[in-house]
């Protein structure tokens, strides 16, 4: 199997329940959804006139269109050339789960590492049973339920109180549920969606993650 792959690094997760675990991220080429606040919007399409080499892939200084295809086997190889030590992938887009994700889910797992996927929830999520699913709905496009069902976290972006709208209808599914972890997020560090995010995660005993990587100015 190969994914059009738009950028691999090792940093620090810097958002939800893994926040500040040393990660490598692996981001796919690839959304239909269309955020209009999406800050990789250079992920979005897949055009061939922006297809690079897989060495071009790692020599990328900034994010941009450019993208490569990649079998796992090609993935596991640049993390051992880099000699990259983390041991937590984060699996990350565009939206990842527009592609099946049990190839390589499976394969690195057996590598001993630990996967985590970044999706939306818009589109069928396959993947190993041990992957860490970390559902962030967005409003352009409906949430599936199965996403919903099998999400480990909900990192819910907000920008105004409306948007708990859609929190709340998500939430319904899963009342039965105990122990939900639902994350906030301030969309683009914006303060007055920080200020609602802060408030409203200390009536509900949710949590609040602010994107420590935007801060730290790191990748
Ligand atoms: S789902 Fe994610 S990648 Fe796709 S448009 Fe929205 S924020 Fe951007």
């Amino acid at each position: 199997m190969k994914y059009p792959v738009n950028e691999i690094f090792q940093t620090i997760q810097g958002e939800g329940y893994y926040i500040g675990t040393p990660a490598i991220f692996i981001r796919l080429q690839g959304c239909k959804v269309a955020c209009e606040w999406c800050d990789t919007k250079y992920t979005w399409k897949n055009s061939y006139e922006n297809q690079i080499l897989n060495e071009e892939i790692i020599k990328k200084e900034k994010s941009n269109k450019k993208w490569s295809y990649m079998t796992t086997q090609n993935i596991i190889l640049i993390i051992k050339q880099l000699k990259w030590t983390a041991k937590h992938i984060v699996i990350t887009g565009g939206e990842p789960c527009m592609y099946n994700l049990l190839d390589i889910t499976t394969l690195l797992e057996e590598k001993g590492y630990f996967c985590q996927i970044e999706t939306s929830g818009t589109e069928l999520i396959e993947c190993s049973l041990n992957t860490w699913v970390t559902l962030s709905p967005k409003q352009k496009k409906t949430t599936l339920k199965s996403s919903i069902l099998r999400a480990n976290e909900i990192k819910f972006p907000i920008l105004i109180e409306q948007d708990f709208l859609y929190l709340k209808k998500i939430l319904h599914m899963i009342k039965k549920r105990k122990n939900n972890l639902i994350f906030l997020q301030p969309i683009s560090q914006n303060e007055k969606a920080l200020a609602i995010c802060i408030k409203k995660c200390t009536e509900k005993n949710w949590r609040l993650s602010i994107q420590i990587h935007k801060y730290l100015q790191i990748r």
